[in-house]
């Protein structure tokens, strides 16, 4: 097969060595590539939904992760197949354009295959099959648009963004204070946010956590906060209206280096020296203060004495705080980082409103709060909880909320969760294949069978019969022409989604739908798979 002849005869090598390599063709590819991908998808079927399970997932080295997204538990699984690998891809493109959504693109994904081969079988040409899930996409994309809603919230109006985010958080383990922490994300997008530009800089939000405390206890901070303390105890703890000199020059007198040498015969000398050096730090301290500055954060440390001066002569500084720490203080209080000290003046000094340490439970353990900053509209969530796996996954689960606050500023359309949107589309598509006279037809019907995975999965999930419940909520959509029916999941005794206010956004539907079906149609195309064998 790879050999071939030239116009004389002779033989020569089009593709070498063939017998040291495996190779799948044709359906054979198409069905090993499904297997895998259908096997991916299962994974992350149990996660799905309000009463989806978490996984628990170890690294090499033993750190263990606790989790929920989806993209988070792919990412970690250390998926080998190259078709695995593509859904690992297709749940963290979920991730880095809507944030959330992760699980539910991977089951749409997995459902569409498990159809794709169906219809494989059936005799259908792949082609046949990519095109009529293109076409069903559309449809189905379009018809999201129709059934949606658009709602009006503003500044002081924040309730519809909180229940959205909600519903984001009610899928993950934290969904004990969902409340609070949808409301500690939607401030914190609309500090930041730009209204009227429709833009928010994620950037500007930091979240932060510290093991202890409760979950409860998690806050939005209007600023930064700095892993660091006070240098000396009695030092003050608050200081209002704060001029922050930062600096990463050494902050103490010139230490005689070890190459030097000091002759010190005489105890006249030795005081002298001592007295010079106390002068020395003296001036800085006043150079400090004439600037104007009331807390000195330093990149380097000071010694005991030099601390001691600097309580007495009533100037707050904080010592050894990171470069990155002190970067990010520069810039939302609206400093100038002073690399060398004479170059210190009033107009390098950071401003903010309040500078205050706290101490959390009975250990030492301070932290400092810089708050209400002059430049930066810059915000904090800080996350406590009992350990670190929490702390972890409840910043994964703030992403996301977060994110579904972005989406909606950008973008105030909503549609309903719950699988309420996904039956709805299977409907829409399932009465447009018959208007198609091809063998695409199939293909669509099978679509929006796929469709349906979703909210069966869910309903799966809960503990109920999935496909008598999405038989009856099929039916009521379609009786009550009412596309906001879907799976009572937690049993609150209604299927409207519009009194559950379980929402999700728009674009993010509509992305997990586009992105399903690309991957599909990519699997889908493959008819040779050439690899390297075995050794
Ligand atoms: P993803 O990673 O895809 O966001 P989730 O585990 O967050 O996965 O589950 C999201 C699904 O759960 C969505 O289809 C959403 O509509 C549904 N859902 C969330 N909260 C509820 C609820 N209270 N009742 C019914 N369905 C819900
Ligand atoms: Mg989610």
């Amino acid at each position: 097969m790879a050999l071939a002849f030239d116009e004389y005869g002779r033989p020569f090598i089009i593709l070498r060595e063939q017998e040291s390599k495996s190779r799948l063709r044709g359906l054979d590819a198409q069905k090993s590539n499904i297997a895998a991908g259908v096997a991916v998808s299962r994974i992350l079927r149990t996660s799905l939904g309000p009463k989806g399970m978490d996984k628990m997932l170890q690294s090499p080295d033993g750190d263990i992760t606790i989790t929920n997204d989806g993209a988070t538990i792919l990412e970690q699984m250390d998926v080998d197949n190259q078709i695995g690998k593509l859904m690992v891809e297709l749940s963290r493109s979920q991730d880095y354009e809507i944030g959330d959504g992760t699980t539910g693109v991977v089951v749409m994904a997995g459902a569409l295959l498990e159809q794709a081969e169906r219809l494989l079988e059936r005799g259908i040409h792949p082609i046949r099959v990519a095109e009529g899930f293109e076409i069903s996409s559309r449809i189905a994309v379009d018809h999201l648009e129709q059934i949606s809603h658009k709602f009006d919230f503003s500044a002081t109006n924040i309730e519809p963004l909180v229940q959205t985010c909600m519903t984001t958080l009610s899928s993950k383990i934290v969904n004990r204070c969902k409340r609070s922490l949808a409301e500690i994300a939607v401030k914190g997008v609309m500090a930041v946010a730009d209204l009227e530009r429709k833009d928010v800089n994620l950037d500007l939000i930091k979240v932060e956590g510290k093991v202890g405390g409760k979950l409860e206890d998690t806050e939005l901070i209007y600023g930064i906060i700095v892993d660091k303390d006070m240098s000396h105890p009695q030092m003050p703890k608050q200081i209002e209206d704060a001029k922050i000199a930062i600096l990463t020059c050494p902050f103490e007198p010139p230490k005689p280096k070890t190459k030097h040498k000091v002759d010190i015969d005489t105890v006249e000398k030795f005081q002298t020296l001592r007295e010079q050096e106390r002068k020395y730090f003296d001036d800085m301290v006043q150079r400090c203060k004439d600037v104007g500055a009331t807390l000195v954060i330093c990149q380097w440390g000071f010694d005991d004495e030099a601390n001691h001066l600097l309580m007495h002569r009533n100037l707050p500084a904080v010592r050894w705080v990171g470069g990155v720490e002190l970067e990010l203080i520069a810039i939302a209080t609206g400093g100038r980082i002073v690399p060398r000290f004479q170059e210190l003046t009033p107009e390098k000094l950071g401003k903010a409103g309040l500078v205050r340490e706290k101490a959390f439970g009975t250990t030492k353990d301070r932290m400092l709060y810089i708050e209400h900053c002059a430049n930066s509209r810059a915000v904090t969530v800080f996350i406590r909880g009992g350990n670190k796996m929490m702390i972890e996954e409840t910043k994964r689960s703030i992403h996301d909320a977060l994110c579904v606050a972005r989406n909606l500023i950008r973008n105030n359309s909503i549609v309903y969760g719950g699988g309420a949107a996904e039956i709805s589309c299977s409907i829409a598509v399932e009465a447009a294949a018959d208007k198609y006279p091809g063998v695409e037809q199939y293909a669509i019907r099978a679509f929006a069978d796929a469709l349906d995975s979703v909210p069966m999965a869910l309903a799966e999930n809960s503990g109920l019969q999935p496909i008598e419940t999405l038989s009856a909520v099929k039916a009521q959509q379609i009786k009550e022409k009412n596309p906001c029916c879907g799976i009572d999941c937690n049993d609150a005794g209604t299927n409207d989604m519009r009194e559950q206010n379980v929402f999700e956004t728009l674009i993010g539907k509509q992305q997990q739908i586009l992105l399903a079906t690309q991957v599909v149609k990519m699997i889908l195309k493959i008819d040779d798979v050439i690899s390297p064998s075995e050794y």
